[in-house]
C-alpha cells in the first residue's frame, strides 16, 4: 500500500514530467487580499496569472497547497468531524496551465495520472460537467463533455449545476466551468443497491468528489457581472487526504496515515477508542482536524486572537478544545501534546512546522489553559442559573450573559441544561444575540487577550496571556 508520501510525491512527479514546474505551496494565511482571509484553493496564489495582471516564468506549474476553508465562499467548519471527508485544514494537488493546455490535456492527463499510474479502477469513477446556466448566459460545456466521451462510457458522465460546477475563487476573481472525478468506494453490495450515478454530489460519505478540473475563463467583478478574461487557463484541485483514502483502500479520510498516528495518540492520552461510538468518533475527528488547521495556521504566523483571522484560528481552537471537553472527559489541556505526532508526520514536506515548533506547543497550551478555565467558570455560574431556577426553562437573556460576557458556548450551555432535564429559550438567546450584533462589541468585556511574541530577541519568547481587559495587543508574530 503506497503512503501518503509516496502519493504527493507521485502526483508531482507525474506533472513535472510533462513540464510542469514543481512550485511550493503558499501560506495559508493571507495577508495581501481583502477579498480572502486564508488560502481556499490552490489557484488563489495563481490569481494574478489569471486575471493577466501578472505574466508567470513558466506557464506550467504543480503543487501541493495547504488550504483552510472556514470562512467566506468555501466554508466546510460545521461539516468537520460530523462527516469523514471533509477537514478545515486539508491539501489541494494541483497543475495549472497559465494561457497554455486548456480542457483536452487537462482532462486526458487527469484520468491517465488515476488509472495508470494510481491504477484506480475505472469502473468506480464518474464525471461531472457544466450543465450550463441560463441566467447568467453559460453555455453547457460540450468541449469537455465531447472529450470526457472519449475515455468514460457516457452513462458515468452527470450533467452539474452552477452551485457544483462551475468554479469561483469568492464573491470576486477567476472562475470557470469545471469537471468533476467522483469517486464510488461503496462495498459491491451497497453499489447494488443504487447506482453510483445517482449518488454523485448527495453527500454520501463513500461517493465522493476527489478532483475538480476548472477551466478559467472569466472573472467575476465586484459589481456580480462576468468578464471574459485574457486568456483561458486550467486550475485543477484533488483533495490529497481524499486521494490517500482511495489509494489506501480506506473508507474515510480519517483511516488513512494522514490522520491515523494523531489518532492513535489521542486515543492513548484521552484513554477513549476510536470506531466504537460515534459521539466519539465525531469529537476524535474534530481534534485531530482542528490541530492540524491551528498547527498550521500558527506556522505561518497566525496566532489565535480577539479580531480577524486570528478569531478565527481561536475558534477553531476552541471548537477542538470543546469537543475533547464534553465527549472525552477532557478537563485539562491535551491538545498540545498531540503537535509533536502532527510535526513527525508532516515535517519533510513541511519544514516550517518543525522550525515553529515551540511556539505552536506554547499557543495551544496556554489557549486551552484559559479557555479550559473560561469553561469551569461558566459552569459553577450555569449551575448557579439552574439552581435558582424554577420553572425549568432558563431564559435567553441569562444564557447570553453566559456566552457574551464569559465566552460560554451556547451549545454547551443548551447540551447540559438538556442533560439536567432544563430548557433553554433559545428564541430568547437569538433576539438577544441579534440585538448585540447591532451594538459594538462591549469595551470592558472580559475576554482572553491576544498574543504577542518579542521580535528582537534571537530566543522566541512567549509572553503569555493578557487576560483582563480585552482590547488589542498587536497579533504579528515575527521569529528572528
Ligand atoms: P465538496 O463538494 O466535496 O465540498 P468542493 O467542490 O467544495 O468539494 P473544490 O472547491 O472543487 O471542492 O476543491 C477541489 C478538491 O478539494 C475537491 O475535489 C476535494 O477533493 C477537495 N476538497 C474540497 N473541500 C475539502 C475539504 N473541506 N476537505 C478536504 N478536501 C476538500
Ligand atoms: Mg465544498
Ligand atoms: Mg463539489
Ligand atoms: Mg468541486
Amino acid at each position: 500500500m503506497m503512503n501518503s508520501r509516496e502519493i504527493r510525491k507521485q502526483f508531482l512527479k507525474f506533472f513535472e514530467d510533462k513540464s510542469h514546474e514543481i512550485v511550493s505551496s503558499a501560506p495559508m494565511v493571507i495577508k495581501d487580499d481583502p477579498t480572502l482571509m486564508f488560502t481556499n484553493a490552490g489557484m488563489n496564489q495563481f490569481k494574478e496569472y489569471f486575471l493577466g495582471n501578472k505574466v508567470p516564468k513558466n506557464q506550467r506549474a504543480t503543487d501541493t497547497q495547504k488550504c483552510l476553508r472556514v470562512s467566506g465562499k468555501h466554508n466546510d467548519l460545521e461539516e468537520v468531524g460530523k462527516d469523514t471527508y471533509h477537514h478545515t485544514m486539508f491539501e489541494m494537488l494541483g497543475n495549472w496551465s497559465f494561457g497554455d493546455y486548456f480542457k483536452k490535456d487537462a482532462i486526458k492527463w487527469a484520468w491517465e495520472l488515476l488509472t495508470e499510474v494510481y491504477k484506480i479502477d475505472k469502473d468506480i469513477l464518474y464525471i461531472t460537467v457544466f450543465e450550463g446556466a441560463d441566467a447568467e448566459g453559460l453555455p453547457m460545456d460540450q468541449d469537455a463533455y465531447d472529450f470526457w466521451k472519449e475515455i468514460v462510457p457516457e452513462s458515468r458522465i452527470i450533467l452539474g449545476n452552477k452551485k457544483d460546477n462551475f468554479w469561483e475563487m469568492g464573491d470576486q476573481g477567476p472562475c470557470g466551468p469545471s469537471s468533476e472525478i467522483h469517486v464510488d468506494i461503496r462495498s459491491a453490495e451497497e453499489k447494488a443497491k443504487i447506482p453510483g450515478a445517482d449518488l454523485v454530489n448527495q453527500d454520501h460519505p463513500q461517493v465522493v468528489e476527489i478532483w475538480n478540473l476548472v477551466f478559467m475563463e472569466f472573472n467575476r467583478k465586484a459589481d456580480g457581472s462576468l468578464e471574459k478574461l485574457p486568456a483561458q487557463h486550467v486550475d485543477t484541485g484533488m483533495g490529497f487526504e481524499r486521494l490517500c483514502m482511495v489509494l489506501q483502500g480506506k473508507k474515510s479520510n480519517y483511516d488513512t496515515d494522514v490522520f491515523t498516528p494523531i489518532i492513535r495518540e489521542i486515543e492513548t492520552i484521552t484513554n477513549s477508542k476510536y470506531g466504537v461510538k460515534e459521539e466519539i468518533d465525531i469529537a476524535i475527528r474534530v481534534i485531530a482536524d482542528h490541530v492540524r488547521a491551528v498547527s498550521f495556521a500558527i506556522a505561518d504566523g497566525q496566532l489565535p486572537s480577539n479580531t480577524g483571522a486570528g478569531y478565527v484560528i481561536r475558534r477553531i481552537l476552541r471548537r477542538a478544545i470543546r469537543y475533547g471537553f464534553t465527549f472525552l472527559d477532557q478537563k485539562e489541556a491535551f491538545i498540545y501534546k498531540l503537535v509533536d505526532t502532527l510535526i513527525k508526520q508532516m515535517h519533510e514536506f513541511f519544514p516550517e512546522l518543525k522550525k515553529e515548533k515551540n511556539i505552536i506547543i506554547n499557543v495551544i497550551r496556554e489557549e486551552e489553559n484559559s479557555f479550559l478555565r473560561t469553561l469551569a467558570q461558566g459552569l459553577v455560574l450555569l449551575d448557579n442559573i439552574i439552581g435558582a431556577n424554577t420553572d425549568k426553562v432558563i431564559s435567553g437573556s441569562k444564557a447570553f450573559e453566559l456566552y457574551d460576557t464569559y465566552g460560554f458556548p451556547i451549545d454547551l450551555t443548551a447540551l447540559i441544561l438538556d442533560e439536567k432535564g432544563f430548557q433553554l429559550d433559545e428564541k430568547g438567546f437569538q433576539e438577544e444575540l441579534e440585538k448585540q450584533k447591532n451594538r459594538s462589541r462591549a469595551a470592558t468585556k472580559i475576554e482572553t487577550g491576544d498574543w504577542e511574541v518579542l521580535i528582537d530577541d534571537p530566543i522566541e519568547e512567549f509572553v503569555g496571556y493578557d487576560t483582563l481587559e480585552t482590547q488589542v495587543r498587536i497579533t504579528r508574530y515575527r521569529k528572528v
